[in-house]
């Protein structure tokens, strides 16, 4: 469903140039669950920002579900986002004033659903991270690990063949990380394609196959 070939991004700061990524290659095949592992600063995010379609690379060739992804228009980009993509994020990046079922919802008003639609098949992820109960609670009164699943629970309402996860488990206890990373595996059972990003080897050994980027060069791990 991905694929990376000879990625470079780099940085401009000012006069200096900030090599993030160096000659990436990376294939995911559909159905995978791909953990990325490397030290802070060595281009993890930087990389997922890439296959999320949130930024571009300085080269190389980028396939994402049979389009060539570089050649397409800002546009074509985030209709990309909106049809192929979930994410979560270290932070859940929540709206504070909206209750979980509108925050999961949001991506659907951004894909131009109609509302009755919209309130069932949010109620519907709702119910699938195990938050049916939760449905007019605002994110403060939420514990974390209930905030990510809500969060999940959106980046899943648009039914995205990918999902990106930058450090989901980074804010939370164990106990809260368990639970968020058995719901991916129950994900990926039900054939998502999961990319997660992660400084947590515990964490990585949930995911099938891991990559570790080390100063902006990617590398296999041996199983
Ligand atoms: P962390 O684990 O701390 O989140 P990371 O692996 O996600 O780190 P990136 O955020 O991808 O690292 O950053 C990779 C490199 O690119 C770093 O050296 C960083 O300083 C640089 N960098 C990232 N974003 C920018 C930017 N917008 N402008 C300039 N340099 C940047
Ligand atoms: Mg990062």
């Amino acid at each position: 469903i991905v694929c990376l070939k000879h990625i470079y991004k780099d940085y401009q700061q000012g006069k200096l140039v900030v090599p993030a990524l160096k000659d990436i290659c990376l294939e995911v095949e559909k159905g995978e669950y791909v953990a990325v592992m490397g030290p802070s600063g060595s281009g993890k995010s930087t990389l997922m920002n890439i296959i999320g379609c949130l930024d571009r690379p300085t080269s190389g060739e980028y396939r994402l579900a049979g389009e060539e992804v570089l050649k397409l228009s800002d546009r074509g980009l985030s209709d990309m986002r909106l049809k192929n993509l979930g994410f979560v994020f270290q932070n859940f990046q929540l709206l504070p004033r909206m209750n979980a079922l509108d925050n999961v919802a949001l991506p659907l008003v951004y894909a131009g659903v109609r509302k009755s639609v919209r309130r069932r098949q949010a109620y519907e992820a709702l119910v699938k991270v195990g938050l049916e109960d939760r449905v007019k609670f605002l994110p403060t009164q939420l514990s974390g690990g209930q905030k990510q699943r809500v969060a999940i629970a959106r980046a899943m309402v648009n039914q995205p063949e990918l999902l990106l996860a930058d450090e989901p488990t980074g804010a939370l206890d164990s106990k809260s990380s368990g639970q968020v990373m058995e719901l991916f595996c129950k994900l990926n059972e039900e054939g998502v394609t999961i990319l997660m990003i992660t400084h947590d080897r515990g964490i990585a050994e949930y995911a099938q196959r891991m990559v570790t980027i080390f100063d902006g060069e990617l590398s296999e791990e041996k199983q």
